[in-house]
């Protein structure tokens, strides 16, 4: 990460101020009339841009590959303002993938404005894609891995029969980091992080951003950003700013330990099926092997005779794992979508019920695998 190049700069300040403000005052009236109009690139007040702001941004655009980025209060203020933003009456969205659940409960919402939406996730190939594009596709939004069952998706060639149908493309880019999966340089038009996982990295702070061509980014500011309101804010920015610089280390650590935790669950016969690109030996294993340079430390396993019972007794077991949401940061964590009444569901979703997540953290991995063995060896 380059050093702060703003504001205060000359001081040789190698973090940037935090621009605790919520306004900026302009030399005369006629500059600030002429800022105001681009509000999107001028410093005018701080729900539209704010210096601190807006080198987190740069550095995420640079990250990804894309001209431009905007900052969000949170992964579904992004999510919202992509949606929302770029979207009207009339149109029609296609997810592809088991996508993160509020999304989905977001698109349903957006039926009540006249936004229709289709989900696709057993067959999620480039010719199943383009037999679900309708005449009034505006939006392809994906999400590879999925981040419940990890299945991956052909990047380049869904973009690319997007792009000949003339559909933009959107991807939660939020497993892979855009250290190991460049959606933007697959052809994909937007890129879309929550922040709150591995690039914040520390549990401590919840954001969101979008990546992708400075006009694009335009539109979903003026539409998305300033209309709904989720900003982040400058002390969020410089904490987002501090995971960012040791992103590459962490990583590496996640992915060696998680690798590690899949080779000990390859050995338990009660976790009969293990979701991650490193444990994928099928079909999809070609498109891994093409889209990522490296693999982060979500991952889930079926874990086999599977009941609520069962899984809450697994769950509780364990005690380096926590139970929660989220995932990304220094502590290893543990969930499943199971609930008492809801395996029917998960079902027709394509979810195996005795799924179960976790986030292999920061630990190391003997640690990890000492804790997972004690809570096997107690169903
Ligand atoms: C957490 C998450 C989001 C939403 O991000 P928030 O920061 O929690 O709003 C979106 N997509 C994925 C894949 C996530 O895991």
């Amino acid at each position: 990460m380059g050093p702060w190049d703003g504001p205060g700069h000359e001081t040789g300040a190698v973090t940037p101020p935090v621009f605790q403000t919520s306004l900026f005052t302009k030399p005369s009236f006629r500059t600030f009339v002429q800022q105001q109009a681009a509000e999107h690139d001028e410093y005018v007040y701080s729900r539209g841009t704010n210096p601190t702001v807006a080198f987190l941004e740069q550095r995420l655009a640079l990250l990804e590959g894309g001209e431009a980025a905007k900052c969000f209060g949170s992964g579904m203020g992004a999510i919202s303002a992509v949606l929302a933003g770029l979207l009207g009456s009339g149109d029609h969205v296609l997810f592809v993938n088991n996508v993160y659940g509020p999304t989905l409960e977001l698109a349903e919402r957006l039926g009540a404005f006249g936004i229709e939406h289709t989900v696709l996730t057993e067959d999620t190939g480039p010719d199943a894609v383009e037999a679900h594009i309708r005449p009034d596709t505006a939006l392809i939004y994906l999400e590879s891995p999925g981040t419940m069952r990890m299945k991956v998706l052909d990047l380049p060639a869904i973009t690319a029969v997007a792009r000949r149908r003339g559909v933009r493309t959107a991807i939660d880019n939020t497993w892979a980091t855009p250290l190991f999966q460049k959606p933007l340089a697959l052809g994909a038009d937007l890129a879309i992080h929550s922040l709150t996982k591995y690039i914040g990295g520390h549990s401590d702070v919840v954001g969101g951003a979008v990546v992708g061509t400075r006009p694009l980014i335009r539109e979903i500011f003026y539409n998305g950003h300033q209309l709904f309101g989720s900003v982040m804010s400058a002390t969020e920015a410089s904490m987002v700013l501090r995971g960012l610089r040791t992103l590459p280390v962490r990583m590496e650590e996640h992915r060696r330990n998680a690798e590690r935790v899949i080779d000990y669950l390859a050995t338990r016969p009660e976790a009969a099926v293990v979701h991650h690109p490193y444990a994928e030996h099928g079909p999809d294993a070609e498109i891994t092997a093409r889209q990522f340079s490296g693999f982060s430390g979500l991952l889930s396993f079926e874990l086999a005779e599977a009941t609520f019972e069962r899984v809450a007794r697994f769950i509780d077991a364990l005690s380096l794992f926590r139970t929660g949401v989220s995932w990304g940061g220094y502590e290893s964590l543990v969930t499943s979508p199971l609930r008492p009444d809801n395996e029917a569901q998960l079902r027709a979703k394509g979810v195996p019920p005795g799924t179960v997540r976790l986030s292999v953290g920061l630990e190391g991995a003997d640690r990890q695998i000492a804790d997972l063995e004690a809570a096997f060896t107690t169903l």
